[in-house]
């Protein structure tokens, strides 16, 4: 996400690093450079000048301050205005009344259903709320069935009708239905066009006048740059939506849309999508996203989603076992498991401090655990409770079967081993505080 920008924009600061003092020199400098990696990135073009303008006035003007380095202010500059950029504070969801009707709207493609279902699991297991999903399609019979199979996924009900071709009437009944089984919030995932249509306009205004929606999300593919912007525009001239959803930021996307959105409709980036899974949704937080622009990470984002993927009632057991020395490579394949629902391994590694920077070239696939996962599947049963029965000739065949080879196998048992010795020594206090005495 954002490599290339981030890239750029490190070797514009590289103009003021070393250097004593902020002059209008190096600062001018400095801009231009910044000016066109914006540029590069696919920001519209005010956008990038306003911006520029406001960094170099702020930095000239602080420049009585030269405690920092002239690198570190503009890095510090740079981050409060990409903060502000990109709306400053997190916006949620009004979710307030009950049911609460969410509309979502956006062109053919953009990735409006999967967002639908994204929102949904979201809202379930995030907010404890029951929501009930409405296909109003009335067009595409597989964007019906493309929104029942999500819905079986996550476990949520969709309301459809097969039988009507009028996008209001079943928005009525999907919300009537939502009042009497009880659903909270009604998410209704209209039709879209493959380019702006008045026809599409006309009927989602029809949908939004009927249903009063507390929420109009408009979904938008970020890897589609200025285009996106612009469809935002003409959207929001015509429904006035609440926010915006940029889908596909997970891909090659320069990140142009998610800077400039914000200041050319002015209204809030809600989510990010960040993948084809169901988890793959981010709350957007303009700070946070600001930080891994300028290649500072975002340990917050990264320790949340590690807060959401922890079970503690697996982990208290987990203790358990680990104190009892107990750990097998059930629990360790369990242990990749829940690290892979993570997200997508690449944008985990982003969000450490400096490591985006220094991987960017490394390929960290979502396929990492793949051999790892061969070789625990190759083990039987009884190897995979018991590690220590596993004997070189056990090894051979567990290399043979999972299509690894012996090395592999052998270089899996050290580290498992390495690594139960040192569960071993933290459950234990008294060896813990020995080992923090041995440390320098
Ligand atoms: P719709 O026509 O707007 O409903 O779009 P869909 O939800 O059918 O999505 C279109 C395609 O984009 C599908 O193949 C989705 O799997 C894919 N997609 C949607 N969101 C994302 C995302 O955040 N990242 C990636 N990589 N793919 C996505």
């Amino acid at each position: 996400m954002f490599e290339n920008l981030s890239d750029k924009l490190d070797r514009a600061f590289k103009v003021l690093k070393g250097q004593g003092s902020i002059t209008e020199i190096n600062v001018a400098e400095t801009m231009k450079e910044i000016r066109k990696a914006l540029l590069d990135a696919d920001v519209n073009y005010k956008t990038a000048k306003t911006f520029t303008d406001d960094v170099r006035q702020k930095a000239m003007g602080e420049n009585v301050l030269t405690t920092i380095s002239p690198g570190q202010l503009l890095t510090k500059l740079m981050n409060d205005e990409l903060t502000a950029l990109m709306g400053g504070t997190t916006s949620e969801l009004d979710l307030k009344a009950s049911p609460t009707i969410i509309l979502i709207a956006g062109l053919n493609g953009a990735g409006k259903t999967t967002f639908t279902g994204k929102l949904a699991h979201f809202l379930k297991t995030q907010k404890s709320k029951k929501p009930l999903l409405v296909a109003d399609d009335v067009y595409r019979p597989a964007a019906i069935d493309q929104l029942e199979v999500l819905g079986q996924q996550i476990g949520i009900p969709v309301y459809a009708n097969r039988e009507s071709n009028d996008p209001v009437a079943i928005a009525k009944e999907g919300i009537a239905q939502a009042k009497q089984n009880g659903n909270n919030v009604v998410i209704i995932d209209t039709a879209g066009r493959l380019a702006i249509d008045e026809a599409m306009m006309v009927e989602i205004e029809n949908v939004k006048a009927a249903t009063n929606p507390h929420e109009i999300l408009f979904v938008v593919d970020s890897m589609t740059g200025q285009d996106a912007v612009n469809t935002a525009k003409v959207f929001n001239d015509r429904l006035d939506f609440t926010g915006v959803v940029l889908t596909k930021l997970d891909g090659d996307t320069r990140g142009g849309a998610a800077l400039s959105i914000k200041s050319v409709v002015n209204k809030p980036i809600k989510f990010i999508g960040t993948g084809e899974k169901m988890e793959a949704l981010d709350v957007f937080h303009p700070d946070r996203m600001a930080s891994r622009i300028l290649g500072m990470g975002d340990v917050v984002s990264l320790v949340e989603r590690a807060q959401q993927q922890f079970d503690e009632k697996q982990a208290a057991e987990l203790q358990k076992k680990i104190r009892k020395n107990k750990f097998d490579f059930n629990d360790f394949y369990g242990q990749i498991q829940q690290i892979k629902k993570m997200g997508n391994m690449k944008d985990l590694v982003g969000m450490i401090p400096g490591v985006g920077k220094m991987m960017k070239d490394v390929e960290v696939g979502d396929d990492a655990f793949k051999g790892i996962e061969a070789i625990i599947q190759s083990m039987t049963a009884k190897e995979k409770e018991n590690p220590d029965l596993i004997n070189q000739s056990r090894r051979q065949r567990i290399a043979k079967g999972s299509g690894t080879d012996i090395n592999e196998v052998n270089r899996l048992m050290k580290q498992f081993d390495d690594m139960r010795k040192v569960m071993k020594q933290m459950s234990n206090p008294a060896a813990m505080a020995q080992m923090m005495r041995r440390m320098p």
